[in-house]
């Protein structure tokens, strides 16, 4: 008992020392460079999210609305290919991610951009708060972050850690039928849970970085921000989620600018000749 205890503590502390030695991205001008959690693998995170993302495109697609106006999908997809292009930046692997972009055609406010480069606009969103380009690039930006730092990876490695001890994740290595429904279940846990504040403020900041890098002025981060807050009600996006005090988000945006307009200013430059 004791020996096996012993054994258990020893799995514990090498998935813990290997877990607690990652960063999934380069810091940038912005200087992100928390150590992650990390137990489930890229490849497995990814999977989750390509097959739910699959099963969503689906789904709206049968119900005809997926990419319904034409001019709006082209827009929204070159704002991203513009920010796709400076993820490179944060993460050179993301040059081989299979990235996807729809619009969905829905009143919610809504964006994400799951594990893998799988992103997802709701038409409501642009629609209802009139947002800008700019505006838009500040919300996928934000959202490609919280792939780049592969958030719902660690989402789903705490979920994991809690649900079944850590000692069982060990086992999961060989992943059998149970390995995969624990996996399931740790993903399903894990898109449906709002991220944490510092998984958010990590977002913000390598966000507004994409956005400078890319030609989009970051300052617009703010100004989508208050539009969100202003319309109030319902279920609030994922880009306002999990802020009890949204001043300080906006504090920390504010701060992190002047790191990022030098990147802005310069690609404006090089735009214009
Ligand atoms: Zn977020």
């Amino acid at each position: 008992m004791l020996q096996s205890r012993f054994v258990t503590a020893s799995i514990i502390a090498a998935l813990l020392t290997l877990g607690a030695c990652a960063s999934t991205t380069q810091s940038g001008e912005v200087g992100v460079q928390r150590k992650q959690f990390l137990l489930v693998s890229s490849q497995q995170a990814e999977a989750g999210a390509a097959q739910f993302y699959a099963q969503e495109m689906q789904k709206y697609s049968s119900k005809r609305a997926l990419n319904t106006d034409p001019q709006q999908t082209a827009r929204v997809r070159e704002i991203a290919s513009r920010l796709i292009d400076q993820a490179g930046a944060f993460r050179p692997d993301t040059r081989r991610w299979k990235w996807e972009v729809n619009v969905i055609t829905s009143k919610e406010l809504n964006a994400y951009c799951a594990a893998g480069g799988k992103m997802a606009v709701y038409s409501g969103l642009i629609d209802s708060l009139r947002l800008t380009d700019d505006e838009i690039a500040a919300v996928m930006g934000h959202e490609i972050a919280h792939a780049l730092r592969e958030h719902t990876r660690e989402a789903m490695s705490e979920s994991l850690a809690q649900q079944v001890g850590v000692s069982v994740v060990a086992s999961l290595a060989g992943l059998g039928q149970g390995g995969t429904n624990l996996l399931a279940n740790a993903t399903h846990v894990a898109i449906g849970l709002p991220f944490s504040r510092q998984k958010e403020r990590e977002a913000d900041e390598i966000g507004i970085e994409l956005m400078a890098r890319a030609g989009y002025d970051p300052h617009s981060a703010l100004s989508v921000w208050r539009k969100m807050m202003a319309n109030g009600g319902g279920r609030p996006p994922e880009f306002l989620s999990t802020h009890p005090d949204p001043a300080n988000r906006i504090r920390d945006i504010e701060a992190h600018l002047p790191r990022v307009m030098p990147l802005y200013e310069a690609t404006k430059k090089t735009s214009k000749k």
